[in-house]
Parts: structure tokens; sequence; C-alpha cells
């Protein structure tokens, strides 16, 4: 298959959104990374999404909207606080998990009687959705490495595999939406992103974040979230995170200094390593981090590290989803320095 290389004019959005109501599969651009999407309500084309990615099939799908009117038909009911988020967080990077419609094909939910949906709100991505339809859309990546932040990574991924990539830039968030489940009494985070336990709070009140954020599951444990139980995030090197002050940290990378050994860094703290150093925003600035540590992860691999000490983030505010995708890009394991 010969992929489509599309821009944002009104042509290619056009036909982006002609692909899509035909079955096809399109790489489009979000606020948090880029997404794969297909007809959500088109089970056949949503299997496809699995094939391409190498996706295990019990990893269900976020469904995309473009408007609040589209969530009535999705989902069986939606509760107050979902109500409340959606109004404070809608369009935006935040996914909330519902009782589904009966209208959602098991290819979504892999099984689950829940459907996720969220509204983006990257004006391609929207544009795109009014044009055809809500979208099942994962991230573009093949199945357990880094989310693409830009439209070359997609197409490093996907090319040969998907109808057509839409070239949007880069993204500004730089790491997926914040999922929670809202079919219980409490908001539950499953996956931290940019609509922060602190912005949640504030419309809410209470809010639970699930174990399963910051700690690896226990063996036969049954996941809130699916996607939490496999490995992900990680680039080809073995990432370590290392926790500590910036001279603890640079002490201990100085002193593992090998062939192949990267450290991936906060900006400004290369002069002091006496090693290859990546950096992935400075270390008070949580949204710069998050805008960087996929792309910063991708070109570990295109370096040749083969082991990356990656300098720990404070997991305050957006800082929380980097850490958690640093945290299973490692696969758990953390050197705590001081
Ligand atoms: P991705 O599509 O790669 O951004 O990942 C979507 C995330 O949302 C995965 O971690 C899924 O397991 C999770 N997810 C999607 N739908 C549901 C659902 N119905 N219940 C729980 N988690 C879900
Ligand atoms: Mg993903």
């Amino acid at each position: 298959m010969q992929t489509l290389h599309l821009t944002d004019s009104r042509e290619d959005l056009q036909r982006a959104a002609a692909l899509l109501r035909d079955g096809e599969l399109v790489a489009i651009p979000t606020e948090t990374v880029y997404g794969l999407a297909a007809d959500a309500l088109n089970g056949a084309a949503v299997a496809a999404i699995f094939k391409a990615k190498g996706r295990p099939a019990d990893n269900p799908l976020i469904v995309h909207i473009a408007h609040r009117a589209q969530l009535d038909a999705l989902v069986a009911d939606i509760p107050p606080m979902a109500e409340a988020l959606a109004q404070a967080y809608w369009p935006g990077p935040l996914t909330m998990i519902f009782r589904k419609a009966a209208c959602i094909p098991n290819e979504v939910s892999a099984g689950l009687p829940t459907v996720a949906v969220r509204m983006p709100s990257h004006p391609i991505a929207r544009q795109i959705i009014e044009r055809s339809c809500p979208l099942a859309a994962p991230s573009a990546n093949r199945s357990g490495i880094p989310s693409p932040t830009d439209a070359k990574r997609v197409a490093e991924d996907m090319d040969g595999r998907i109808a057509a990539v839409v070239d949007g830039g880069t993204c500004e968030v730089g790491v997926e939406s914040t999922v929670v489940d809202v079919t219980g009494d409490r908001v539950r985070v499953l996956r931290p992103g940019a609509v922060t336990v602190e912005m949640l709070k504030q419309v809410v009140g209470e809010v639970e974040v699930d174990d399963a954020v910051l700690h690896q599951l226990k063996k036969h444990a049954v996941a809130a979230s699916p996607g939490m139980k496999y490995k992900h995030y990680a680039p080809n090197a073995r990432v370590v995170l290392v926790k500590g002050s910036p001279s603890a940290y640079a002490q201990y990378v100085n002193t593992h200094a090998a062939d192949g050994v990267v450290a991936l860094c906060f900006d400004g703290e290369e002069s002091t390593l006496s090693v290859k150093a990546l950096t992935y925003g400075t270390r008070n600035d949580h949204a710069a981090q998050a805008h960087r540590v996929f792309e910063a992860l991708r070109e570990l691999d295109e370096c040749g590290a083969k082991i990356a000490y990656t300098a720990c983030p404070s997991p305050d505010g957006i800082g929380l989803a980097v850490y958690n995708r640093l945290l299973r890009a490692a696969g758990f394991e953390v050197i705590e320095l001081d």
C-alpha cells in the first residue's frame, strides 16, 4: 500500500475524511500525539488499526469526537461529574471512560462494557472528525515504542501500512491524554496527562489515582486500563531512571561512562556530563519535558545508545505524566541516589 502524505489544505483534509468514511486508516495530528484513526463504528476498519500497529487485541481504543452532542450516541449514560469535566476541559487532552452504548463495536472496547471518549482541541483533528465521523484512534506508533509527535515519525512507523498521514507539524502537548474512569463513585485517574490531578480536583473535589500510574502491576492483577500492563514507550536502548540531585546524577553518569552509554538529561545540565547527552526540557519546566520526551526517546536509538541514564522528572503537574511514561520506558528500572 502506498501511503499518501497529506497537508492541512482544505482539499487534503477532505481527502483524509473521505478515506476514513471508506473504512481506511489515516494518521492525524492531535494536541497530544499523532493518532492512527479509523471510523469508530466500523468494526473491520478498527480491527485494521490493531494489525497496522501490532497492538494486542485486548487493549481498547479511545473514540474521538468533535462536538458534545456526539457523545450521547456513544455512551449508556453521562454521570454528572463527567458532564462537569467535559464543560471544564473539552475540547482538550482529557479522556473519560463511560459505560458504552450498544453501537460501539467490540474491536473498540476490546470486549469491555465501557468506552473511552475524548474531544481533541487540535483544529486539524476537529475538521477531519467534522467531515467524517467519530474516530477510534490510538497513538500512531508501532505497538510498544514511543508515541510519534510529528508526521515524520509516523511515516517511519506506518508508511506502507496505512492509507494516509496528515502533517500538522509538531504536537503541542507531547504526551497522551489524561485517562479518567467516571463510571464509579469518584473520578479515578488511569493515565496521567496534561489535564493534571490538580485540575481535576478543581472541578470534582476528590480524585483517586490508580496504583498502576506509579507502580508495576503485580503478576495476575487485573489492569483497570489494559494498556497499563504492556511494555510501553520503550526505545531499543535500555532506559534507566536515575533519581537524585543534579550533582548526584552527574556523578553517577560520569562513573558509569562507557561505550554506548548516553545521558538523557535536562537542558543546560549536559556540560556536567562526560558522556554523550540528549536533553528533554529544563528541570523545572514540566510542559517542555512532556513536549520533548518521546522525540528524545526516539533520538536515543538514532544515536546508537545501548543504555540511557535518564534524569528523573519530578512528578508534579504534567510532570506526573512524564514520569509515568519514563517509568514504563524503563520497565520500572529506577536507581535512587539520595
Ligand atoms: P493509546 O490509544 O495508545 O493512547 O492508549 C489508550 C489508553 O486508554 C490505553 O491505556 C487503554 O488501555 C485505555 N483505554 C481505552 N479504552 C478503555 C476502557 N474502556 N477502559 C479502560 N481503559 C481504556
Ligand atoms: Mg499508545
